[in-house]
């Protein structure tokens, strides 16, 4: 599910490994709180095998989880489900077992100890550092250990709506950094009318089942069901700049807390109360098949990310929309739409995704996975290699400016500037061990510039 040509080889007679059958949740022990899974397990399957174990992890999914796998994720690192509280996905690591070029499987963290079992991650320098957001370039994930956490069971979901990104960004930001929500994001009225032009009926009965599901008390579902029946399109359709929050917490009380604090900050930045469908919605359907991956009409969609310090961010939008701006003629010429999705990972990091939605022929991929009902309905545009160079114009540039501008990134596969923008003694530290765990370079070459 990655699209920075992490697995896309760049040599002749390459082998891929498919790891969709090493799809097993080994052990959850929840004496010594791990979980251990293969790595082709995906992270809607952890999901489920923790149900009605009162545990989860604490990073727990992308929003691809239904096929992003728990190898693939900690590979690059994700951020979605869990991230506002505890980090990115590579954060909840504790160990890995991972196969090294020549064969040999290297255990990390307290596993890596003769005696040791896989329960805690630093023993010496951290050795599971290493191969986290390493692409696959470093060695071949075999099984990760995750550390377990008690879930937190009192939830609020709110959303509020801004007139500008500078308020909606800054609020974003203010709650990150109180380490207020679980996890939220933000849109900008393109993403906005993309989403609510796909959207079904019919996808909105299926996610309020799930709403109902996961509610407490009858009535709470049946007043929540009614709102989000009379008000779930309207919401997304009428919204310009809103935020979208899950707040977990251990107690009733907590959660009514946080949940003041979180209004208080947006009421202060000008932010309107609107109804919550959507945040009550993404949560209790966590992970849906992957119909986001193309346009309402079978548009293509693709994005490009950056993780920023809080400081950084509203420039880097003003940078971004400047590209925009000088593109504005393709834009238009080839009904290209521009969107933004705003998260943020723990209380340091702000996650910033311009997107592209445009009209283009589909691919086996996108057909493999977005619901054939879907896809059926969708009008569907045939090869447009004018519009695809246009938006690939414009990720490049982004990706240019977003490393002058020092920002991290997840998934940096073979796209983002990884070799040319690391300090040299940094990245000698790393072509150094790449050179002890794969000499001959036959693992992943290309990826991290190596
Ligand atoms: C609709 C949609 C929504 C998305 N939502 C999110 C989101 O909410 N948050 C987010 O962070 N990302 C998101 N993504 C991006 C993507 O899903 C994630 O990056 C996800 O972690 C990829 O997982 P995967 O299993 O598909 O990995 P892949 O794409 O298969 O692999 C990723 C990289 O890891 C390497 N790799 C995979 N397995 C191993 C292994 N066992 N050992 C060593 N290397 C390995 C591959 O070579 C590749 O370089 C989304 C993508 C789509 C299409």
């Amino acid at each position: 599910m990655s699209y920075t040509s992490g697995y896309v080889p760049v040599e002749e007679a390459t082998v891929l490994i498919d790891t969709s059958r090493m799809n097993q949740v080994l052990e959850i022990n929840t004496e010594d709180m791990f979980v251990t899974v293969e790595v082709g397990c995906s992270w809607k399957k952890l999901h489920d095998s923790l149900k009605n174990t009162g545990l989860r992890t604490p990073f727990w999914g992308p929003l691809s989880g239904m096929h992003a796998t728990v190898g693939g994720s900690i590979s690059q690192s994700s951020v979605f489900f869990g991230a506002g509280l505890f980090g990115a996905s590579a954060d909840s690591v504790v160990s890995m077992q991972v196969v090294l070029a020549n064969g040999d499987v290297l255990s990390t963290g307290s596993a890596a100890q003769k005696n040791g079992t896989p329960f805690f991650r630093h023993f010496g320098p951290d050795l599971t550092g290493v191969f986290t957001c390493d692409t696959g370039a470093l060695g071949v994930k075999a099984t990760i250990t995750l550390r377990l956490m008690p879930e937190y069971k009192s939830m609020r979901h709110v959303s509020y709506d801004f007139d500008n990104y500078e308020a909606q960004i800054k609020a974003l930001s203010e709650i990150a950094r109180k380490n207020l929500a679980a996890q939220m994001f933000g849109t900008d009225p393109g993403l906005g009318q993309v989403r609510a032009q796909r959207d079904s009926l019919l996808n909105d009965v299926k996610a309020l089942g799930g709403v109902l599901s996961a509610s407490g008390s009858v009535l709470g579902a049946v007043k929540q069901g009614a709102k989000i029946a009379l008000a779930g399109r309207r919401v997304v359709k009428n919204a310009s700049y809103p935020i979208h929050a899950n707040i977990e917490e251990r107690c009733d009380a907590a959660a009514d807390e946080v949940a003041l604090q979180v209004e208080a900050i947006c009421r202060r930045l000008g932010g309107k109360k609107i109804e919550n469908s959507v945040p009550a919605i993404v949560r209790a359907n966590p992970f849906n098949p992957l119909n986001n991956m193309v346009g309402p009409q079978g548009e293509r969609w693709v994005p490009v990310h950056a993780l920023l310090p809080h400081s950084k961010v509203l420039e880097s939008v003003k940078m971004t929309e400047a590209i925009f701006e000088k593109y504005q003629a393709a834009i238009e010429k080839h009904n290209i739409i521009t969107g933004f999705l705003f998260t943020t990972v723990s209380t340091n990091c702000f996650f910033m995704e311009p997107l592209w939605f445009w009209p283009d022929e589909l691919n086996e991929l996108h057909r493999a996975t977005v619901e054939a009902g879907v896809l059926a309905k969708q009008k569907g545009f045939p090869a447009n290699l004018e519009a695809r160079a246009a938006v690939t114009a414009m990720r490049n540039e982004l990706v240019q400016a977003f490393s002058e501008m020092g920002a991290s990134h997840l998934q940096v596969g073979k796209e983002y500037i990884y070799k040319e923008g690391l300090k040299p003694e940094s990245y000698a530290l790393l072509a150094a061990i790449k050179q002890v765990v794969d000499p001959k370079r036959r693992l992943n070459p290309g990826c991290l510039g190596l």
